[in-house]
């Protein structure tokens, strides 16, 4: 391990050294499903999108998905859930993808390209803007980010 990694509170070099076993899991998810719904079953959350565990989405996209207003606002359930198949397929589906290629946290790894050995100062490496646009762009796709100007109080300063 490279010991440039310093903290204040911790040496994460220590940590490493003085941990006994180290355990690895699979990182898996699924190919979008081109159908969640046949008649009056359903599949939602991790059934129906399990995904990369980047951006911190698959509860949050389980909820959304129960959230979904279907069954209250349709007569039939068949219309219900074939309305709700619609509905969060397509946006569950690109953020599936979206997770293959790291999601918000994609930023660090720009980062990472572009200063190999590290930096002094983060805007000399890439704007506020860039970085907003990458970790924005996510939160639009997961639903996180409505329009109402909440991401633009972020605190930010100019180079
Ligand atoms: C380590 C870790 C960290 C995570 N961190 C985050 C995070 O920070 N933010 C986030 O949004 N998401 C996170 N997730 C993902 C999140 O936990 C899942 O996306 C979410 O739990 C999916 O919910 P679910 O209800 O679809 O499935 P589950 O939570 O898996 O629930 C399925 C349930 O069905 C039960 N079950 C299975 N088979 C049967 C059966 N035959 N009969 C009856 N019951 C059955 C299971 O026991 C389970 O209780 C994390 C996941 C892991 C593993």
């Amino acid at each position: 391990m490279r010991d440039r990694f310093r903290l204040d509170y911790v040496d994460p070099g220590e940590v490493i050294r003085t941990t006994g076993a180290f355990y690895e899991y699979l990182n898996c998810d699924r190919e979008p499903l081109p159908r969640w719904s046949f008649g009056r079953v359903t599949l939602l959350g991790d059934a129906a999108h399990p995904m990369y565990p980047v951006g911190s989405n698959g509860a949050s996209q389980a909820i959304l998905d129960a959230l979904a207003e279907h069954l209250r606002s349709h007569g039939s359930v068949e219309v219900a859930l074939s309305a709700y198949d619609r509905e969060r397929r397509p946006s569950t589906s690109e953020i599936v993808l979206s997770n293959r290629r790291g999601g918000p946290e994609r930023v660090i790894d720009l980062v990472e390209a572009r200063a190999p050995d590290g930096f002094g100062d983060i805007y000399d490496v890439a704007s506020y803007e860039e970085r907003a646009q990458v970790v924005r762009g996510y939160a639009r796709l997961a639903g996180f980010a409505p329009d109402d100007g909440r991401a633009s109080k972020v605190e930010h300063r100019e180079p």
